[in-house]
């Protein structure tokens, strides 16, 4: 009976996923009663299925390329309802005849309608490849049983960032649909392409977090940028965007926000004791667009590519958990530790010759101005050359132990600040930066880019 149902349920998730329905545009027919959709209806875009009931913590079937399509189920006694889906959840079995929900409270998105209380897996097609071959990429959404914001969590733009993955899963599993305030959207793996090929970019090399909120009739980055804004992001009242350190850096759990906005200081200091690095981000990238469309948004920054490591994976959990209680979303009833966030301005260290780089320190380290950071040898020459600390400060993010030429950012340094000191230093920095546009080839996105 069980794999009849996940049968059901995979066809009624692809025929949601084919959709183009636009929530808003589709919103009146499927919210128009004593309708009842049907696939073709459905593939027009008229109208959206009441996405599966899941246990998010269930195994999910298995992706199945073109599949069958299946019509869903129909409830034929009862006309004034979009028809419900086979459910999984024992907790609604045991309610007899449960009160009819608001249509209005289903979340809407990608074709599908999500009833609160509930937890889905969907599908995003950008649909710029050959149709026949369009892989759906993942989207988990759980729509919770009371009233609140949407947050959105994206990982893995870059495809070779591995920890925001497994932060998504964790957190969203953890997740209780009957508890929740509010919703959360999930895409664990935002580039499956540049994920299947270990890679940072796109299948074209280009980079997709330089081309938010993306244009349909741009370049292919730009078609992909635009789809999952339209369909995904602006759903969103907040969003974190997972992240690592690039070309072979790794970062100490930490924030990348613009502390010029206020919504963004008030939101940054949800997330329990972290480092946040003052950035406004480059023209492009999803925060800086979602940010300009009105969504409050920050990256997160944990580790290192091509990595998975279990402490980093765990401090982004916790603080993503410490955000979802400090913004009335979850409560786990768990007392958090320091609540201020600590913010730093930030310096890069470069190094001096080519060589060897070993590190003398770790990342998280505090050190003072002149404290040995690494060592880089010549192995040919055997000369040697110490990379020293240029202010006090916390190795908030540095290079992996690698060969290295003249010039490479090896240690990111923080220098504690207060939020204000913060913002009115960047202010003159910036105003000294247009004065010298040169300055801005030092900026944090262009060295260690998100
Ligand atoms: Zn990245």
């Amino acid at each position: 009976m069980l794999s009849i149902y996940k049968v059901i349920l995979i066809g009624v998730i692809y025929t949601a996923a084919s959709l183009h329905a636009v929530a808003e545009d589709s919103k009146e027919t499927l919210l128009s009663a004593n309708k009842t959709v049907n696939l073709d209806a459905a593939k027009v875009g008229e109208a959206a299925v009441v996405a599966p009931a899941v246990d998010l913590k269930d195994i999910a079937p298995a992706p199945v390329v073109n599949p069958e399509p299946l019509a869903p189920k129909v409830k034929k006694d009862d006309g004034k309802k979009i028809q419900e889906p086979p459910t999984e959840a024992t907790e609604d079995k045991k309610e007899k005849s449960p009160a009819p929900i608001a249509l209005e409270e289903k979340l809407i998105i990608l074709g599908s309608a999500v009833t609160p209380g509930t937890a889905t897996r969907l599908a995003w097609s950008p649909n710029v490849g050959i149709s026949g071959l369009n892989l759906p990429t993942p989207v988990l959404v759980i729509n919770g049983k009371h009233r609140g914001q949407t947050l959105c969590l994206t990982a893995a733009i870059h495809g070779d960032e591995l920890n925001g993955i497994e932060i998504v899963r964790r957190v969203m599993y953890d997740i209780d649909p009957k508890k929740l305030h509010g919703k959360i959207i999930g895409v664990p793996i935002v580039n499956l392409q540049g994920f299947q090929r270990a890679s940072r970019y796109l299948p074209d090399r280009r980079d997709l977090n330089r081309f938010f909120p993306g244009d349909p009739e741009g370049s292919s980055a730009s078609r992909i940028a635009h789809s999952l804004f339209t369909e995904v992001i602006q759903h969103c009242d907040l969003l974190i965007d997972l992240h690592t350190g690039s070309f072979r850096r790794t970062n100490l759990p930490q924030l990348r926000a613009n502390m010029l906005d206020a919504r963004v200081i008030k939101f940054s200091e949800g997330f329990d004791d972290i480092a946040v690095v003052h950035s406004e981000g480059n023209p492009g990238m999803l925060r800086v667009a979602s940010l300009e469309a009105g969504i409050v948004a920050v990256t997160l920054e944990v580790g290192e590519s091509l990595r998975l490591q279990e402490s980093e994976v765990k401090a982004g959990v916790k603080s993503i958990n410490a955000l979802l209680e400090r913004e009335d979303m979850y409560s786990r009833l768990f007392t958090w530790g320091d609540p201020e966030p600590a913010y730093y301005q930030s310096h890069w260290v470069r190094a001096s010759h080519g060589g060897i780089l070993l590190s003398r320190i770790e990342l998280g380290d505090h050190v003072d101005k002149g404290d040995i950071l690494g060592v880089i040898t010549d192995p040919i020459t055997n000369e040697v050359a110490k990379l020293r600390a240029s202010h006090d400060g916390r190795i908030i993010g540095m290079a992996v132990n690698q060969v290295v030429m003249p010039g490479f950012a090896a240690y990111h340094i923080g220098i504690r600040a207060s939020e204000e000191t913060l913002v009115s230093e960047e202010k003159m920095e910036e105003a000294k930066a247009n004065a010298n546009k040169s300055k801005r080839s030092n900026s944090i996105e262009e060295i260690d880019p998100e």
